[in-house]
């Protein structure tokens, strides 16, 4: 979970942000109702198994009435100089020609506002560009623009942060959104032994190393890392 970059995280796309070639990309995606971007995990078809990310929109202007969500995304700037759906693009053109291996992203999921989840290490492994309908559009004529799509394959590369037990947050990632919203308002986005509201974890009440089961509301809840770290492995 992500909350002390609370201000700066917005859905994004960040390539390679720990630079050079030992660097990794990072990407912020929602999957909640509403949310303005159509991130989604495919659980058929032929893309079954991948995460299928929408690209960026150009920026909103100042003083400018252009919706962005009017216009094509952008793969360049007018200068040249790759946009960050480019580089992402690009990488997948180059993986897909078996001129480089996968770039490896790191997906953060947006639970709630300012609350961010692991969601674990994934492969880019191909991007498309296709011609969507603007949505909300105010005349008879049927408008379209150009949207990035990018698919990831979930790898079992170690996540980032594993300085809590790489076991608690294999199976806190495995814990459905929608269970995380409903813990989150029921526990008030506090933990429930403190009431702190730091460093905040999804706690499955049974571990999964001792064979917990099917995941609901009921069986899951927000602990801090100090209780999480205290809770361990043991069923109190
Ligand atoms: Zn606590």
């Amino acid at each position: 979970m992500v909350q002390r970059e609370r201000v700066a995280l917005q859905k994004g796309m960040n390539f390679r942000v720990r630079g050079g070639v030992a660097g990794y990309s990072i990407i912020l995606m929602s999957v909640r109702p509403n949310a303005p971007y159509q991130d989604r995990w495919h659980n058929s078809g032929s893309h079954a198994g991948l995460l299928e990310y929408e690209g960026h929109d150009v920026p909103r202007l100042r003083g400018s009435s252009v919706d962005p969500k009017s216009v094509d995304q952008l793969l360049a700037l007018p200068s040249g100089k790759p946009t960050d759906n480019g580089k992402f693009f690009q990488a997948a053109s180059d993986y897909r020609a078996g001129r480089s291996p996968p770039e490896v992203v790191q997906v953060y999921e947006k639970v709630s506002d300012g609350i961010w989840c692991d969601r674990g290490r994934y492969e880019l492994v191909d991007a498309t560009m296709t011609s969507v309908p603007v949505e909300r559009s105010t005349t008879a004529t049927t408008m379209s623009r150009r949207v990035c799509r990018f698919f990831l394959r979930p790898t079992t590369t170690p996540s980032a942060t594993t300085q809590d037990g790489q076991r608690e947050l294999a199976s806190s990632r495995q814990i459905p959104t929608w269970v995380k919203v409903e813990v989150w308002k029921r526990d008030q986005g506090r933990c429930v032994e403190c009431q702190s509201k730091d460093n905040l974890h999804f706690d499955h009440d049974v571990p999964f190393s001792k064979g917990g089961s099917s995941i609901t509301p009921e069986n899951v809840r927000l602990l801090c890392a100090r209780h999480n770290l205290v809770k361990s492995n043991k069923i109190v």
